[in-house]
């Protein structure tokens, strides 16, 4: 037990001649960075290694599920899914758990800057970086970043920290699980006007989930007679059938607008004005969700895409290059950085997999899938063995396209290794006019297989 314990602790030192030997550690240190559906599956898969020490670190001490929250926003269902207690969820597998933010990464040493959260939030709102006292060097052997796909609010304001901070709070757009108490209320506060929603150039998490939202937001909308406009500045081209669904959503007092292949000038979150290359809208309340990329900490440490015109996976057939340089540039088949063998990536942070799609859907299960695909590669690594065969992962999507009366799309993706070593995808579209709760089945048993939780 004690060679191989020494052995694991010297095995990656080999493998990065700039980073020096690890020593004294009696186990091998796996960090991970993020508590989602990556995170907390690349831990779970993790559990049982006892020659590791498995640290797990978020900001937000309780985890949420962004799937099935749609229909829960506008009071269709009540809320499925359990908000996990992190630090229970990691005593009861043997992990450790600290809340907080990691805000560098030190290649060189093999350690990142950590803040905890009670340090975090006694800083003031404004401070961009922590004063240095309040640091906390972590160290690691093997670290694995699965910090989701997150709102750039600087897209859109630059430094102007002030505009963010309006937007952010006033106009949540309910793609972060934080966000989602806050958004409910807005929209439950909403009472008539326009309301608008905006669509961020690919990749962003969920494709179909802002016109999911859309339909059932229209729908609610009806249902509570209010004289009001939805509009959907949308950056793509949407997706056809659910373009031909909002193109029939209009009804009553309420009219819904989508406009695709729209660039956005300007934001205005205290004027309440969005400019596009079209014209000037003027809006009561928005949802206002600006382009999405990784977590800048992974740019910071240059461990994104180089621009190289990485492409991006709707599955609208919106195709382009504006997801490059925004995302996690990987080996496809083993997830570790191209810039750095000690670390590797998994979930919406994800960049490029294949010239054929460009990146996975970022979706919760395949966030799920590559975290434990992940977790096998950082094994093995720790261990100097031959990286195993790689993991591709599947998912499984239950979109509703209406709630009157219910009507469900079940979109079915799947990944193959081709001879040539491309990865392809398949994609199956399925209509469930009468669902019953597929979707929570769905959840539940991802959150049993690869996070280990009973919902
Ligand atoms: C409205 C909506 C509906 C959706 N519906 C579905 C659905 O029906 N089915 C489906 O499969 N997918 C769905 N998705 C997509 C799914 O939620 C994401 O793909 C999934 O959450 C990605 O998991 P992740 O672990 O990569 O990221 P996340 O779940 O976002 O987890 C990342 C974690 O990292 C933490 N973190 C980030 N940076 C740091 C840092 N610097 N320091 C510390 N912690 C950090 C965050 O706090 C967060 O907890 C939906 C998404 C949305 C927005």
């Amino acid at each position: 037990m004690r060679r191989r314990q020494l052995l694991l602790g010297s095995a990656l030192a080999a493998t990065t001649a700039a980073t020096p030997a690890v020593t004294g550690a009696a186990r091998a240190q796996v960090l991970i960075v993020g508590a989602g559906w990556a995170g907390l599956a690349a831990a779970y898969a993790l559990r049982a290694e006892r020659d590791l020490d498995v640290h797990l670190v978020d900001r937000t001490p309780v985890w949420r599920a962004l799937p099935l929250s749609n229909p829960w926003l506008v009071g269709l269902t009540g809320e499925r899914l359990p908000r996990i207690d992190l630090a229970g969820w990691a005593q009861r597998h043997g992990v450790r758990f600290s809340a907080g933010t990691v805000t560098a990464i030190d290649r060189t040493a093999r350690r990142v800057d950590f803040v905890r959260s009670e340090a975090s939030a006694s800083a003031p709102a404004n401070a961009s970086r922590p004063p240095a006292a309040r640091i906390e060097p972590l160290p690691y052997d093997a670290l694995l970043l699965a910090g989701g796909a997150v709102a750039d609010h600087a897209a859109w304001f630059g430094n102007d920290a002030r505009a963010a901070g309006e937007a952010r709070t006033r106009f949540p757009a309910g793609f972060a699980a934080d966000e989602l108490d806050l958004l409910k209320q807005h929209l439950h506060a909403f009472a008539g006007g326009t309301l608008v929603m905006t669509v961020p150039p690919p990749p962003l998490r969920c494709p179909p989930a802002p016109y999911e939202r859309a339909l059932l937001v229209a729908a609610w909308l009806r249902r509570r007679v209010l004289r009001a406009r939805l509009v959907l500045l949308d950056a793509t081209g949407g997706m056809p059938r659910f373009n031909r669904l909002l193109a029939t959503a209009s009804g009553g007092s309420l009219a819904v607008e989508h406009h695709r292949h729209q660039r956005i000038a300007q934001v205005d979150p205290f004027a309440r004005r969005i400019v596009t290359a079209d014209g000037t809208i003027d809006f009561e309340h928005a949802m206002l969700l600006p382009p999405m990329r990784a977590p800048r900490l992974l740019a910071d440490a240059a461990l994104v895409e180089g621009g190289d015109g990485g492409s991006n996976s709707d599955n609208s057939g919106d195709r382009g290059n504006s997801g490059a340089s925004r995302y996690a540039a990987v080996d496809p088949l083993t997830l570790r950085t191209v810039a750095d063998k000690r670390i590797w990536v998994a979930g919406d942070a994800l960049g490029r997999i294949s010239p054929l799609f460009g990146a996975y859907p970022k979706t919760a299960q395949i966030a799920a899938e590559t975290g434990a695909a992940a977790a096998a590669q950082i094994t093995a690594a720790l261990r100097s063995a031959a990286a195993p065969p790689p993991s591709l992962p599947t998912s499984a999507c239950h979109v509703w396209l209406g709630s009157d009366p219910p009507e469900q799309l079940l979109i079915d993706v799947s990944h193959h290794l081709r001879a040539d070593g491309i990865v392809t995808q398949q994609v199956r579209q399925t209509d469930n006019p009468v669902p019953r709760d597929e979707d929570l089945a769905w959840a539940r048993a991802v959150l049993r297989q690869r996070l280990g939780v009973q919902a």
